[in-house]
């Protein structure tokens, strides 16, 4: 289990080895806190007024409440004798947390088997419109509440806002909550943000990785990323800000001077102002150009275009989002696959 523990309070219990659990939660950047004499004796911050006379019990309570991590290394049956029924619910794993799942391309079976089990486990699903959301309507169908955060009615920035309070309130309420990302959750998928809310708000966060889409779509299609003798490079670009746009952080010259693969995701819209970029800064017109829409999933096609010819193709062809765009001689090479 990966914990992010920086700058997340830890509630230290009082034992033989409370000195001991202080020190590596402050090595890992946590803040050690407690109660009583044990505050004292080895300098932890001591939990809000009202509490400070507390037995374990009470502390662990508090603690459970409002969602902070205990390090508790009393021996087991002492733990268990003073705190039959604070502690139960108080312990690491079970005071409410956040997995960030990266759910796959959208084809249900593309999921890991981590991925698949917190589902299964989970109190909590929030979704948005890409990756498997049908293992998420399963999940709902047995109980699980499932938050649609693609129908958050603000923009885009205050969305995201509020997708991070929800996921803090109910971990709050003791919930395992887990946020269903399409493909994997940090390639562009704002995982880092929701773990720093999370953080902030003292919440354990874990991550299962996901299949990403950069790669799902080109296999599903029978595109190679990389080929023997063809390519040892491989970009992945997202193309959501066009080329001239003051917000594009992307070297479109160095992008250009390159000769492996480049993977475009988001990138459907403004394809054909990328592939003209690409091109008037030096990269082969006749590069080949693959656009793989729904890229697993029920109605996935396949185009081929050249970089020349791509935003034409596009718009021909009527194609639209999801898709993964390849360009490169790897993507001349498409496999017949069963
Ligand atoms: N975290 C995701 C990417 C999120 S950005 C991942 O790792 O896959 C959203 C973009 O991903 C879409 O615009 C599209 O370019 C791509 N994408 C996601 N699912 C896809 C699918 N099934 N088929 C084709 N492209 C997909």
């Amino acid at each position: 289990m990966s914990l992010v523990l920086t700058g997340v309070p830890v509630l230290v219990v009082d034992g033989p080895e409370a000195e001991v659990a202080a020190e590596l939660l402050r090595e890992q950047g946590a803040v050690p806190v407690g109660w009583g004499d044990v505050a004292t004796r080895i300098g932890l911050v001591r939990i809000p007024a009202g509490t400070q006379k507390t037995a374990a019990d009470e502390a662990l309570a508090w603690a459970h409440r409002n969602g902070i991590p205990v390090d508790d290394r009393r021996p087991r049956e002492e733990a268990q004798e003073q705190t039959q029924d604070a502690t139960t619910s108080a312990s690491m794993s079970s005071a409410g947390e956040v997995i960030l799942v990266g759910g796959g391309p959208g084809d249900p079976e593309l999921i890991t088997v981590a991925g698949a089990k917190a589902l299964a486990e989970a109190d909590v699903i929030l979704t948005d419109h890409l990756g498997p959301v049908d293992l998420a309507e399963d999940a709902a169908a047995r109980g699980a509440e499932l938050i649609d955060v693609a129908k958050i009615p603000y923009s885009r920035q205050v969305a995201q806002e509020r997708i991070n309070e929800l996921m803090v309130e109910r971990a709050k309420e003791g919930k395992k909550v887990v946020r269903l990302k399409g493909g994997d959750p940090f390639i562009f998928g704002r995982g880092y943000e929701e773990i720093e809310a999370c953080a902030a708000a003292g919440i354990t966060v874990r991550v299962i990785p996901g299949v990403t889409s950069m790669t799902a779509g080109p296999a599903a299609a029978g595109i190679s990323l990389t080929h023997r003798g063809l390519n040892h490079d491989l970009t992945l670009v997202s193309g959501h800000v066009p080329p001239h746009s003051p917000k594009s952080l992307v070297d479109w010259t160095a992008l250009a001077g390159m000769t492996g693969t480049l993977v475009l995701i988001m990138a459907v819209k403004n394809a054909g102002a990328i592939a003209g970029e690409l091109i008037d800064k030096g990269r082969d017109a006749a590069t080949p150009a693959v656009v793989v829409e729904n890229a697993s999933m029920p109605g996935q096609r396949v185009t081929s275009a050249t970089l020349a010819t791509l935003g034409e193709t596009i718009e021909r062809e009527g194609l639209g989002h999801p898709a993964v765009i390849v360009v490169g001689d790897a993507a001349g090479h498409i496999a017949e696959l069963g």
